[in-house]
């Protein structure tokens, strides 16, 4: 059951009443490649009308025009990228994603330049990583250019959501993909889900790079096992931190970090960023290399930045120990960029250690390490990597 669009123009110029109609009601309107190729914007970034100035999103859900969604059936594979009005789901009640977390998500983000055009960072990698959430847990894969077409399409049926250049801000793309077929004994479901929304956000945490976060060591909670599922994007690992970033935010710490699960002594990640420690006498930006910490896109980004800045990048065991020899510690990742940390405490009963990194604000380092890839995303220096895919 596919959804008749006679034209694209139509499906520009007539956005509500050229809306088919799914049985559940939803309207929907289905593009195929060509035509979102050619369904260029008559719309421009950052003119939506928001509740708040550009400059002051924070990360918070917002409304927006729509979601695209492409459904994959056993059979019949994936079918064409639809995109929907309503922010609802018709969903089986046995669909494994309710039941056993069959569900994996990406996070990504639009800019625009100076001249106008919107820019997505990175999208291919979202792809590859989504794959291989999908690999882990039996989910039907993806291909990268339908998940390109399919993320292209909503950033363009959205774009005057983009903040505007110089506001700071950006489009966050949330690709979701979930087996919505319905099975009862634990297998794979037989049918998934794409839906990608899109929102406009700034900082994550409030007064962004000028205020270091505070961070606290977990020390009874574990995010994931060696040879569990923590380097996969899948929902379970998130559902797994709610509380102990409950319990860190209640004692006064915006961002938890975990330990290794093994030996608890080595460091592992922040609950939604990796982590990232900088030495000044050695020039050096070390990160963790572990089997359960999720390989973020912008640690990558920034760990190539940062030998072309001439640091040396390592990537390896840190031990706890260790912390009291950083210069600087980074939290990083689409959402966050790279947020300072001003400060890591750990609590054993009475026992209280802290480790304290700069003065109260931002270190040199990150700040290099920021303004540079905030530089490539703005469209502000070359971007000789080709990172950046223009809508
Ligand atoms: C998504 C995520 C990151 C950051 O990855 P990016 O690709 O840089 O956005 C880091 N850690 C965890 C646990 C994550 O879920």
């Amino acid at each position: 059951m596919r959804f008749i669009q006679s034209t694209l123009l139509l499906a520009c110029w007539l956005p509500v009443s050229s809306f088919a109609f799914l049985a559940s009601g939803i309207p929907t309107r289905a593009l195929d490649a060509t035509q979102l190729q050619m369904s260029l914007q008559t719309k421009k970034p950052g003119t939506a009308k928001l509740d708040v100035p550009w400059g002051e999103l924070g990360f918070e859900f917002r409304p927006t025009n729509s979601h695209v969604r492409v459904t994959y059936k056993e059979g019949e594979g994936w079918g064409k990228p639809e995109m929907v009005k309503e922010p609802y789901i018709q969903l089986h009640i046995g669909a494994t994603a309710l039941h056993y977390g069959q569900a994996c998500f990406e996070g990504l983000k639009a800019f625009c330049h100076e001249d106008g055009t919107v820019n997505i960072f990175r999208p291919d990698e979202n792809a590859k990583r989504m794959q291989a959430s999908c690999d882990r847990i039996r989910m039907a894969k993806m291909p990268t250019d339908l998940f390109i077409d399919a993320v292209k399409a909503v950033v363009n049926d959205n774009i005057e959501y983009v903040p505007p250049y110089g506001s700071g801000g950006a489009l966050y793309i949330r690709p979701i993909l979930f087996g919505s077929g319905p099975r009862i004994g634990l297998q794979p479901a037989d049918e998934y889900t794409f839906v990608c929304l899109v929102i406009p956000v700034g900082d994550y945490y409030k007064g962004g790079l000028a205020s270091p976060v505070k961070g606290l060591l977990i020390t009874d909670f574990d995010r994931a096992a060696p040879r569990g599922v923590g380097a996969a994007k899948v929902a379970g690992n998130y559902a797994a931190d709610l509380l102990p970033n409950m319990l860190s935010k209640k004692q006064g710490f915006p961002i938890g970090l975990y330990l290794d699960a093994k030996t608890q002594t080595k460091i592992e990640e922040f609950s939604t960023s990796n982590f990232v420690g900088i030495k000044h006498a050695t020039n050096s930006y070390v990160t963790p290399k572990s089997p359960s910490v999720l390989p973020s896109i912008t640690n990558k980004a920034l760990m190539q930045l940062a030998e072309e800045e001439g640091m040396k990048v390592e990537q390896r065991d840190i031990d706890i120990e260790e912390l009291d020899e950083f210069d600087e510690v980074l939290a990083v990742g689409t959402a966050v960029v790279v947020t300072p940390v001003g400060s890591i405490t750990r609590l054993d009963g009475d026992d209280i250690k802290q480790y304290k990194f700069g003065e109260g604000e931002i270190g040199p380092v990150t700040r290099k390490l920021y303004d540079k890839v905030r530089a490539i995303q703005n469209g502000e220096v070359e971007d000789k990597y080709g990172w950046n895919v223009k809508l």
